[in-house]
């Protein structure tokens, strides 16, 4: 069975008084076996969060990388670094990054290949814009989203890769995908991965949807059959309001 994973995506907030008080306020947090719970936070918290989370039921994640290991390029963060911080997971590709910072899938794929080089698992974000949607042309830019963003990676690492389907859309517009859309492009994301890879790497894989999910509905959504979790922005800024999103992954794993 899959587990469901609820990822918190701070995107560029919080002061570090913020951030650590959001995670003594997890002290408390429990995770059932099936159910993972993640901090995606700013670079600069990163160390911090991961000595304060020792022993909680939560990991921490980054929010991008860069593909090459070391180098002259300024500014940027490698997968040694943050592994060597203890950091487990890193998000790839949001649209965010996509849209205001040129990640193609072509750059995706490479920070997807050396995030498993350095055993980092990637939440490696597609979705369509409203225009693609309109001109219903979701499932096929999906699709080559998807196919991309996989190349040249082993079953073994599809199998335990985290892939967030978050239409564009719906990214911190308060409009949710209906939980029958939402699912229709996760089963094809399940169906793409079983053209490419296999069936047995399509029934390991973690999709989540992402997109204005909020307490209120994040239990519609999990009930979904290809729905594996929640990928949350807004909502996820309040510990009190992560906590209840972790607790409808409890309930629905
Ligand atoms: P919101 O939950 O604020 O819509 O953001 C979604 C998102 O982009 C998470 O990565």
């Amino acid at each position: 069975m899959r587990k469901k994973i609820i990822a918190g995506n701070w995107k560029m907030h919080k002061t570090i008084k913020e951030a650590e008080q959001f995670i003594e306020a997890l002290n408390d947090l429990k995770t059932n076996p099936n159910t993972e719970a993640i901090v995606c936070a700013p670079f600069v918290y990163l160390q911090s969060l991961v000595e304060k989370t020792e022993g909680l039921e939560v990991s921490i994640a980054a929010q991008t990388m860069h593909f090459e290991n070391e180098g002259a390029f300024t500014g940027e963060v490698s997968a040694p670094m943050l592994r060597d911080i203890g950091v487990s997971h890193v998000i790839i590709g949001h649209s965010e990054r996509r849209q205001y910072f040129n990640e193609t899938n072509e750059s995706v794929n490479k920070k997807v290949l050396t995030a498993f080089a350095h055993n980092l698992i990637p939440i490696i974000c597609v979705g369509e814009s409203l225009q693609q949607r309109e001109a219903d042309e979701t499932l096929t830019h999906i699709e080559s989203q998807v196919k991309v963003a996989l190349s040249d990676l082993t079953e073994e690492q599809v199998s335990k890769a985290i892939i967030a389907y978050e239409p564009i859309w719906a990214i911190g517009t308060g409009k949710t995908a209906s939980s029958a859309d939402a699912n229709e492009v996760c089963t094809h994301i399940r169906e793409v991965i079983k053209k490419y890879f296999s069936e047995d790497v399509a029934n390991k894989v973690t999709i989540q949807y992402g997109g204005s999910v909020k307490p209120e509905n994040i239990e519609e959504l999990l009930s979904m059959s290809d729905i594996d979790g929640a990928l949350v922005g807004g909502a996820s800024l309040e510990a009190e309001s992560f906590k209840k999103l972790v607790e409808a992954g409890n309930n629905a794993s």
